[in-house]
């Protein structure tokens, strides 16, 4: 008898994307593959909690939980590592400090960076906040903190080429919240700076009903709203957007744009301009067969223009379903048959829970992007509930490896 060799899968990227993607993989094909996960954290990172942790309502330990017992329990290598090469000729993926790994298929789930390039004064050293990774969210409660002994006006926006406008609309109803927790309500200004067109487009072309209910919900928090902007810089104490007008702060938080990693940006040919992986409705790369992508590190190509660019939000509903299908079409490639699952993002169902501390709105479609034959938005305290048990499930069932789960 003639011994098979048994194919090699590396998955770099642990979170949403490549968690599903590794056990689901290790699910269909069980012993039959060798999965390797490398990735830059050796935690899970729940981030839709990203939004609390300024106000103090999570601390990491919360959202986190360690990875490699999770994939111990379930047969995968961990690597805790970061990628730092992908050679698509050799095959091989180089880790800091120069270990290598080989693969027969590669699944890329590495998610986003902040591009904080965009607009002078953001970032770790700039003027303005972000809650888009969990240092970002930990310089913001800090910020936070020294805001509440010297309180004065409040800035939330996104930038143009942003796409994560959900956690920014969130972030901008939990600061109407602790504002008036805080008793501060009335002695500070909140204004929302959006690159969206109309409010409540959220990247994906709005919800019927959609502008109409979040106008109302601004309306009755006081929150002044300019929609289509483009930021110029930010300074210490001012956001000045292109049309040369000036909004003044004493706290801000600015969602940037997304990019894709640079490890994955390195590799010739493989991603656009914005480091993304161009997929084919199978997450396959168009231009390396043998390599799949899944999540934010995916290109999903944005069908409409608006005058300030915008990009689309991967969240983390299709962010699992795109690495469930790279995944079986990955197992269908090594038992030797056609690709197995077939889904494009926007055909993907949209299920949102947004925050706004004690209540939130509910948001399901049957698909991510027009046109659609069914939406809806249900607001109500409710919701608040509901996305407040769903991070402790979410973090329940990726603990325990169940991928499966509706
Ligand atoms: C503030 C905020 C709020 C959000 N709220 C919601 C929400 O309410 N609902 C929702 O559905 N979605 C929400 N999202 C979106 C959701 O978090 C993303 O869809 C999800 O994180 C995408 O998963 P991913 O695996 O593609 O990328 P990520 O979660 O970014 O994971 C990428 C992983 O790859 C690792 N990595 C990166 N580079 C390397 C490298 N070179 N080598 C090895 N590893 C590497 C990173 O360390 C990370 O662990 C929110 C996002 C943010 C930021």
């Amino acid at each position: 008898m003639v011994a098979v060799s048994v194919k090699r899968v590396v998955v770099v990227g642990g979170n949403f994307g490549g968690l599903a993607a590794a056990l689901e993989l290790k699910q269909e094909l069980g012993d039959d593959v060798a999965v390797t996960v490398v990735s830059a954290s050796d935690r899970f990172l729940f981030n839709p909690s990203l939004i609390w942790l300024p106000f103090g309502k999570r601390k990491a330990p919360d959202i986190t939980f360690p990875l490699a017992p999770t994939f111990d329990a379930h047969g995968v290598e961990f690597v805790h590592a970061e990628a730092t090469a992908i050679d698509p000729t050799a095959r091989m993926v180089t880790i800091a400090g120069g270990a290598q790994f080989a693969y027969d298929y590669l699944i890329v789930a590495t998610g986003y960076r902040n591009d904080f390039d965009v607009v002078p004064g953001l970032g770790p050293d700039g003027f303005a906040q972000a809650i888009t990774t969990l240092p970002d969210a930990e310089r913001a409660g800090a910020a936070w903190r020294d805001f509440l002994d010297d309180p004065g006006p409040v800035v939330i926006g996104a930038t143009q080429g942003a796409s994560c406008f959900g956690a920014a609309y969130e972030f901008l109803f939990n600061m109407a919240y602790q504002l008036r927790k805080a008793k501060l309500k009335q002695h500070t200004s909140l204004t929302f700076l959006t690159a969206e067109p109309f409010v409540g487009h959220f990247g994906i072309g709005g919800l019927p009903g959609g502008e109409k209910l979040l106008k109302m919900f601004l309306k009755k928090e006081g929150i002044t709203v300019r929609t289509g902007v483009a930021f110029e810089e930010v300074g210490g104490d001012y956001v000045k957007l292109t049309d040369g007008s000036k909004v003044p702060f004493a706290y801000a938080m600015v969602v940037p744009p997304f990019v894709g990693q640079d490890v994955v940006r390195a590799v010739p040919g493989l991603t656009d301009g914005k480091g993304y992986i161009p997929v084919e409705d199978t997450y396959q790369s168009k231009a390396y067969p043998e390599i799949y992508a899944a999540g934010i590190a995916a290109q999903v190509p944005v069908p409409w223009q608006t005058s300030v660019p915008i990009g689309i939000p991967k969240t983390g509903f299709p962010t699992e379903s795109m690495a469930k299908v790279a995944a079986r079409n990955v197992a269908a490639a090594i038992r030797g048959e056609a690709p197995v699952a077939h889904k494009e993002f926007g055909e993907m169902a949209a299920v949102c829970m947004m925050d706004a501390g004690n209540n939130g709105v509910l948001i399901l479609a049957d698909h991510m992007l027009p046109p659609r034959k069914a939406a809806v938005m249900i607001p109500g305290p409710q919701v608040h509930a509901m996305k407040l048990a769903f991070e402790k499930y979410y973090l329940w069932k990726s603990r325990h490896g169940y991928v499966r789960l509706p």
